[in-house]
């Protein structure tokens, strides 16, 4: 898809809170770029990071695994049999219900997204959650932006099916939890990603889904939410974020898909 892979090749993606562009640390050789998040630049394994990705506190009662009014809300009534993705066994996840979270995120992810995708199509009315959603993920886009916002989403929703899918050990994953590589054009899920809160986990297929059809893999990885460009909570975008660089930004559109499903937006960075 961009044929400069091969040789910007190898730097690790994703680190939230660092300004962009950075240089990258030197590369193991010949290992192919990870278009992950990551929270810092150890790659998410280190006793900070494990930290992190539990945080105490409101937040979490806010949007953990206790539903809020729209997770409760959650259609997914009597849901098919979960697909059989690949090598998500026990043995390889960790856990007995890999099928079944990664299902329940793929359905979530796709309704985020269809939420975002209908919501696109007007102009935002005063006073809306889609007014400020769209201002504080995507700041200030034209019609013709929201068109081709409108339009991303539709590639992303292409990524989320189950063949798009692996699961992988944590000999292959380095703290990840989730990413896309070129290579095998597979949205790669690592251990991490299962510890996560329902709400996050579709957010992360979202963001992968944005790398694999080509959003955020030029050049340096632009800005997670939870870094000081892209910060959490109810918080006006900081000055310099710009309607293009969000629209090149992974985490926009899932977060924003997020905000929309869920009538409100997560006060979670997702890590
Ligand atoms: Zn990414
Ligand atoms: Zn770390």
């Amino acid at each position: 898809m961009y044929s400069a892979l091969q040789e910007e090749a190898i730097q690790r993606a994703g680190r939230k809170g660092a300004p962009t562009p950075q240089a990258a640390p030197a590369p193991p050789a010949g290992r192919p770029r990870r278009f992950a998040r990551s929270s810092c630049a150890c790659g998410g394994g280190c006793p900070n990071c494990r930290e992190e990705s539990r945080p105490p506190g409101p937040r979490q009662a806010r949007d953990g695994e206790a539903a809020t009014a729209s997770d409760a809300a959650e259609p997914l009534a009597e849901p098919a049999a979960a697909p059989s993705f690949r090598d998500c066994s026990e043995r390889i996840t960790g856990i007995t219900d890999a099928n079944e979270r990664l299902e329940t995120a793929r359905q979530r992810a796709r309704e985020y997204v269809g939420a975002a995708r209908r919501a696109l199509g007007a102009a935002p009315a005063a006073g809306t959650t889609y007014e400020t959603a769209l201002g504080r993920h995507f700041i200030t886009p034209s019609a013709a932006d929201r068109a081709t916002i409108e339009d991303n989403y539709r590639r992303i929703l292409g990524t989320l099916v189950p063949a798009n899918y692996i699961c992988n050990s944590q000999n292959i994953c380095e703290g990840e939890q989730a990413f896309w590589i070129e290579a095998d054009d597979l949205v790669h899920v690592c251990r991490p990603f299962w510890e996560l809160s329902p709400t996050c986990r579709a957010i992360i297929l979202i963001h992968e889904g944005a790398h694999d059809v080509g959003i955020g893999v030029a050049g340096a990885h632009p800005p997670n939410r939870g870094s000081a460009q892209y910060p959490t909570g109810d918080t006006a975008a900081p000055a310099g974020q710009t309607t293009a660089g969000r629209m090149d930004n992974p985490d926009a559109y899932a977060f924003f898909g997020a905000h929309i499903w869920r009538d409100t937006d997560t006060g979670r960075p997702c890590f």
